[in-house]
């Protein structure tokens, strides 16, 4: 397996090296799968770039697109249709693994799997223009 892109002191680049014991769940020549240590709930795994970047906007695009195959593989073997797929980036996003990570957490009642606080806001229709002239600017 090509190390290259990986890091000495990143826990997860460790795990990819098998340097750290992990469940693993599945992996192909660029992405990684295991459980986490933590579940929210029963199958809580994640799915990560055997690529070292802190940002889901550093990874490189064929990186990228071989990470949410095998989350859909995974996502699907779980057995479970409902669960949250999740990308944390930044300490004030609750990114505590400075490693790129998909959260796969299967929702298997009410109860169980992750609790989302939503605080939506309401912007006017000028708002949300002003938003989009800013955005498309750089696209
Ligand atoms: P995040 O808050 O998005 O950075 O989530 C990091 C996740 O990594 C948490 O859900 C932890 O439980 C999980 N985690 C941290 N260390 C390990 C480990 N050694 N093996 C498996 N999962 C881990
Ligand atoms: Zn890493």
């Amino acid at each position: 397996m090509a190390t290259t892109h990986l890091t000495d002191d990143c826990i997860f680049c460790k795990i990819i090296r098998g340097e750290i014991p992990s469940h693993k769940v599945a992996e192909t020549d660029k992405s990684y799968c295991f459980l986490d240590i933590n579940p929210l709930s029963e199958g809580h795994a994640l799915v990560i770039p055997k690529y070292h970047a802190q940002f889901f906007h550093e990874l490189p695009d064929d990186h990228l697109a071989d990470l949410l195959p095998l989350a859909k593989k995974v996502a699907v073997a779980s057995g479970l249709d409902q669960y949250n797929l999740l990308q944390n980036n930044g300490a004030m996003a609750h990114q505590v693994v400075p490693h790129v990570h998909f959260h796969i957490i299967p929702k298997p009642s009410q109860e169980q799997g992750l609790k989302i606080g939503w605080p939506q806001q309401q912007p006017s229709q000028d708002d949300l223009k002003k938003t989009l002239g800013r955005i498309k600017e750089k696209l």
